[in-house]
């Protein structure tokens, strides 16, 4: 164990890790040099780099790489005695099309998701609702391969999880996902039966398929799962399953506090032309007010305007509150955490120490279009699918990108997303992808007719979506593309021979007898001598009793024509078998 551990960045410069080893800066260099890394004092390495350095030293110490921050690893506020009840932040999940954007509506009493295309969306929509006087924080989480993506955005922000099942369509993949996802982000579990005025409602048979296959006993039958009948379309259970929703939330005693800065999540984000960036935040904790400057990982601004979910103005939002505000000065990122501050200094001080930071992790992947080039001529080899993806808000942005790395190909074939952003397609974009021989992938996004044109000249592939999905299968449709052919050989009948009538250059006249199954026209055969494969031929023709014959099956004579490569010289006594073969194409899981 080494005396000392230093914890550093994902990469350091140089000159900063003789600093934190203490030692003279060209020792550092030298060290670098004698293991093939030129090297100046601003020159980043990256982690492993620095550890070897380090050991190579022979220093007492041992490097550990500061873990970058992610979402899940958020602090957890203590809470103080002024802490106050919060509302639950409810999410709805489901199979696609089993109702989760009809039961929002028929929960807000208002459409939510008018004209999104496909019915899906693509970044955390929020909502209140207000019941018994109680309020209720819904998520709209996106359909679930979006969905998977910002598991790890929205998994602590969820208290509890409304698992819409359809009563007439049962437990289908999706509502899987969604029971996984509620079990690993610790959220309680309501399911919503709905659909129940359909004719085809089976509530009995989803309650049996989730008792048994998924452990989610009804409270009914003795189990602890609240299970609600319901149906979006008619508005039947909607009340008791709002009921049941705050009951579950009520035994987790969710709290928080109020009389400290305010903190949140950024759950959507946008430009929107005359009022700048717009961007959705759900605040977790303190009361967020106008004026209140905000620092969203490397983005800072002042609160312009405050506004709740349906667009009305808010003098101030408490925990559990979705807002939209105005007054970012850049766009934050989604998923990013949000902190406020007293005044305009102590933002722009945090947002520049979050600039360092975000350098200094960010230099491991910072690579230019030349180095990308080089990157893919080296691995011009290896199977890549390489795409560029735009979309037109930063929410649908990660999304799909993260959605698209989700695609397994059991890394037989790689997708490497060489780029992406917020914003229409543009001419750089296809440049990188003229160099790359890339796919570019538009979400919601516009084509330029310029841009179109530069595209069809380099015979740059651009494909524009507007639902997740099926920019998915795309994808994957492309990666399925790349896959080497499967070859699939069926055994159809094995023959003894026993009599050569003719040997040509390329062809042999035999008669022998069907020992397994069958032969016919067309089919390859093996042909063995001893135990040796000696050949391959094709069946040209088959005959039985001197005319031609479509089959001739186990046990009965036959006379074949084999077409073979080389001359082949049967003999009596040679076994034959014969198979198809096909060439299948493959698909990824
Ligand atoms: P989502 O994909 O889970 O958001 O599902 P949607 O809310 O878009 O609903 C899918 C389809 O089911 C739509 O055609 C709805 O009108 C229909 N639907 C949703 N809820 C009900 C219900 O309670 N009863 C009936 N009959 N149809 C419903």
């Amino acid at each position: 164990m080494a005396e000392k551990i230093i914890v550093v960045a994902e990469s350091i410069t140089v000159g900063e890790l003789a600093q934190t080893l203490n030692l003279p800066v060209t020792n550092l260099i030298g060290e670098l040099f004698k293991n093939g890394i030129v090297s100046t004092i601003n020159q980043r390495i990256d982690f492993e780099t620095a550890t070897i350095i380090v050991e190579e030293l022979g220093l007492d110490v041992e490097l550990e790489k500061k873990a970058a921050a992610t979402i899940s690893e958020r602090k957890v506020h203590e809470l103080s005695d002024k802490a106050v009840t919060r509302p639950p932040i409810v999410a709805v999940m489901g199979h696609v099309d089993h109702g989760k954007t009809s039961l929002l509506d028929a929960i807000l009493k208002q459409k939510v998701a008018d004209g999104e295309a496909g019915g899906i969306t693509q970044h955390i929509s929020a909502y209140q609702t207000v019941r018994n006087g109680r309020s209720i924080t819904l998520l709209d989480t996106p359909g679930h391969e979006a969905f998977a993506a910002l598991r790890q955005h929205g998994a602590t922000l969820t208290d509890v999880v409304i698992i819409v099942v359809a009563a007439d369509d049962g437990v289908k993949p999706q509502t899987i996902e969604a029971i996984r996802f509620a079990k690993s982000a610790n959220a309680k579990i309501v399911v919503a039966i709905n659909k129940m005025d359909k004719e085809a409602a089976n509530a009995q048979l989803v309650k049996t398929q989730l008792a048994t296959e998924h452990g989610l006993n009804p409270e009914e039958w003795g189990g602890d799962t609240v299970m609600v009948e319901v149906s979006a379309k008619t508005g039947a259970g909607i009340e008791k399953l709002l009921d049941m929703v705050l009951l579950v939330a009520d035994l987790e005693d969710l709290k928080a506090d109020i009389d400290t800065p305010a903190e949140g999540l950024v759950i959507e984000s946008h430009m929107e032309t005359g009022r700048g960036s717009v961007v959705g935040l759900l605040v977790e904790q303190g009361m967020l007010r106008p004026g209140h400057f905000l620092v969203a990982g490397t983005a800072y601004g002042k609160v312009r305007t405050l506004l709740d979910f349906a667009g009305n103005t808010l003098k101030e939002a408490g925990p559990s509150t979705p807002v939209t505000i105005t007054g970012f000065k850049e766009l934050p990122q989604f998923g990013d955490t949000f902190t406020t501050y007293k005044n305009e200094k102590e933002a722009r001080s945090a947002v520049s120490i979050a600039r360092i930071e975000n350098e200094k992790n960010a230099a491991s992947t910072n690579v230019t279009g030349a180095d990308l080039l080089k990157m893919m001529n080296q691995q011009h080899e290896s199977q890549d699918l390489n795409i560029i993806v735009k979309a037109d808000v930063q929410g649908s942005l990660t999304s799909v990108v993260d959605s698209l790395r989700l695609i397994d190909t059991d890394g037989e074939i790689a997708l490497r997303v060489i780029g992406s952003g917020v914003g229409n397609i543009s001419e750089n974009d296809v440049r990188l992808a003229a160099d790359a021989s890339t796919i570019i992938y538009g979400f919601n996004v516009v084509l330029p007719p310029a841009v179109k044109q530069l595209a069809a000249r380099d015979k740059v592939q651009i494909r524009l979506y507007k639902v997740i999905y099926e920019l998915l299968d795309d994808a994957r449709a492309s990666m399925e593309a790349m896959l080497a052919p499967e070859v699939v050989e069926t055994e159809i009948g094995k023959l003894t021979i026993k009599g050569i009538f003719r040997t040509l250059k390329d062809t042999v006249i035999a008669g022998g007898e069907v020992t397994s199954g069958k032969v016919s026209k067309g089919l390859i055969a093996r042909v063995f001598h001893g135990d040796e494969q000696i050949a391959e031929a094709e069946v040209t023709s088959v005959q039985r009793q001197q005319q031609e014959a479509k089959e001739v099956y186990e046990g009965d004579m036959c006379g074949l024509s084999l077409k073979t490569s080389k001359k082949l010289l049967l003999e009596e006594g040679d076994k034959l078998e014969f198979f198809t073969r096909e060439l299948l194409k493959r698909t990824l899981k």
